[in-house]
């Protein structure tokens, strides 16, 4: 178990929640990021009394540094500082916990620092997880899934020492707020709509991710970066209960499960115990009171946002940089209600049928196809 951490994106649904683990596992907190929730940070920084805090510009900065003058606590911003938050020499694991392709360097800051990687954030798994999981084995960075169907993949995985014993990785997908309505009716939804997630509570982009099955799609990419496994290696079966967070079929015929009560501190606890699982007061899952467990397929012409994932990990190269590029982009003219929901597939179809795939990528290629894909994406609706 770590007893360190520096945290990235503290004030999100992920952070607060590592922060709630933190407090129940006594693990010391030293440094934290936000973007501009300055108010929250400075709560934070109150109570865990971090080395070093981050933000991401100069004066939200310098306002938190006037907050906190008296306390021991040094402020810095902008990517240098996300960079020194996630190498800290004393902090043995970093949690990215911040949101979309922002994550980028800090993640690779961490990884070149050899830290163990509790990797919330996908975004930069999609992109470039080619290049991070390479990185990470020259820098000998443990990397650590805590999405929930990754780290239910990764806990399935322990004991496994080759992993040309994987058959399948059957990755469950809740199916969000509008399972069982056609495209035309999904498109029409609104943000108050798409926002009603029925298992989960979650920050905003990966909410709206998940009624469109986008988030199935990047986590289908995530699966094969982090188990380096094939497209066809992988499934997608929708399971509207959320209790098992997804499972391995081995070679044998064995098919192992993660179960739970749905809730994220468990995956962020066991990255930051394992191998050790620690007490917690996760309400215990009653078999006998569970709804009975239903799986199916998931359906490609209501959802295209996960049919083009699907296509784009098959094939490969910079493509997944397009569609992730594309589709933060819209999710956030979404997000500020410039877009309908059904113009979040027309606008990434676009970007990925506009701009020319790059095979074999390096990380130039990588993010100047993520650039093109936001810019293809705002002048489509200028
Ligand atoms: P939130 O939107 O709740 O939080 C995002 C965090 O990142 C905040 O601290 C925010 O700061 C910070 N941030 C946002 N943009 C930037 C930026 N450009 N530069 C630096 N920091 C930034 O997101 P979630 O916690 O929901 O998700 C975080 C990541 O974890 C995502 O990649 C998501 O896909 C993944 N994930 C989340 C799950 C969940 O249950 N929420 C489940 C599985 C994966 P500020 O508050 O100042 O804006
Ligand atoms: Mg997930």
């Amino acid at each position: 178990m770590v007893q360190t951490i520096s945290l990235l994106g503290s004030t999100g649904s992920i952070g607060r929640q590592t922060l709630d683990v933190c407090r129940e596992q006594g693990i010391r907190v030293a440094a934290l990021t936000a973007r501009n929730s300055i108010g929250l940070l400075e709560e934070q920084a109150r109570e865990f009394r971090p080395r070093l805090v981050a933000v991401s510009e100069l004066e939200p900065a310098l306002e938190l540094a006037k907050r906190l003058a008296g306390l021991d606590v040094e402020v810095a911003y902008g990517l240098e500082g996300l960079r020194r938050v996630a190498s800290l020499p004393e902090s043995e694991a970093v949690v990215t916990a911040v949101v979309g392709m922002a994550a980028l360097w800090p993640t690779m800051a961490a990884i070149e620092a050899g830290k163990r990687v509790a990797f919330a954030n996908k975004e930069t798994l999609v992109c470039a997880g080619e290049l991070v999981m390479e990185a990470a084995r020259r820098y000998g960075a443990e990397i650590i899934p805590v999405d929930s169907e990754h780290s239910a993949i990764f806990q399935c995985l322990q004991g496994s020492r080759d992993r040309g014993e994987i058959k399948r990785l059957i990755l469950t997908c809740s199916g969000g707020p509008f399972f069982g309505l056609r495209r035309e009716e999904i498109s029409k939804k609104t943000k108050a709509d798409a926002l009603r997630h029925p298992n989960w509570s979650m920050g905003e982009k990966i909410t709206i991710d998940c009624a469109t099955l986008m988030n199935k799609g990047l986590e289908f990419i995530e699966a094969m970066r982090l188990f380096r496994v094939t497209p066809e290696q992988v499934e997608v079966v929708i399971h509207r209960q959320s209790i098992i967070h997804s499972m391995v079929e081995f070679r044998d015929g064995a098919v192992l499960a993660q179960m739970g009560t749905p809730d994220m501190r468990l995956p962020i606890r066991y990255a930051l115990t394992c191998p050790d699982r620690k007490q917690s007061a996760l309400p215990p899952l009653d078999l006998l009171q569970c709804p009975p467990l239903t799986f199916a397929p998931p359906d490609l012409e209501a959802f295209p946002c996960l049919r083009m994932a699907m296509d784009c990990a098959r094939t490969g190269g910079a493509s997944c940089a397009v569609l992730n590029g594309a589709n933060e982009a819209a999710v956030e003219l979404f997000r500020r209600e410039r877009i309908s929901l059904g113009q979040i597939p027309e606008l990434v179809a676009e970007a990925l049928d506009k701009i020319p795939n790059v095979s074999r990528p390096a990380m130039e290629d990588i993010l100047e196809a993520d650039r093109q894909a936001r810019e293809c994406v705002t002048k489509a609706v200028q």
